[in-house]
């Protein structure tokens, strides 16, 4: 993720980082890293397979649903088990609580719903996703920019990479 007190973008490493040690400035690293607290911390009911340096996966919040942010070095992390079918119940789950569920790997967005996967390929910051529903079905989903959205229709998924 972008930090901005350390004009990091996203999808870079912080040169503060120490691969396999951690970071190298924690006791003042920014107020913005020390308040971020992935899913795997918070919730108990994600057990250690979910922890990030096992999983290769990181679970956020978005106001939308569930990003899955998925280690570019293990792109299809997130197919193995148990992570696919917790993934997917999510998805199910979100169908009806009208959720999201986004898998990241870099810049490349896959939105999953309960029986399929949309890959929108690259979704920029200034993009959204906007899903075309069938009562709570999603039968579609594209990018475009948060600009053309047209206040009211479809209900867009905002990435907040
Ligand atoms: S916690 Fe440390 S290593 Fe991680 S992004 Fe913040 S400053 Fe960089």
């Amino acid at each position: 993720m972008a930090i901005e007190a350390l004009a990091k973008p996203v999808n870079a490493w912080c040169p503060h980082c120490e691969p396999g040690r951690g970071c190298a400035i924690y006791a003042s690293r920014p107020a913005e890293c020390e308040s971020f607290a992935c899913l795997w911390l918070v919730n108990d009911l994600l057990d250690a397979r979910w922890k990030p340096s096992r999983s290769k996966l990181v679970l956020t919040t978005s106001e939308d649903g569930i990003e899955v942010r998925c280690d570019p070095g293990f792109p299809d992390a997130w197919r193995n088990e148990p992570y696919a079918g917790d993934i997917r119940a999510w998805a199910a789950e979100g169908e009806t609580n009208d959720m999201t569920v986004v898998v990241i790997v870099g810049q490349r967005m896959i939105l999953v719903t309960p029986d399929r996967e949309f890959d929108l390929g690259i979704v920029g910051p200034d993009e959204r996703i906007v899903r075309e529903l069938e009562g709570t079905k999603v039968v579609g989903a594209t990018v475009v920019k948060e600009s053309d959205l047209d206040a009211g229709s479809a209900k867009g998924a905002a990435p907040t990479a």
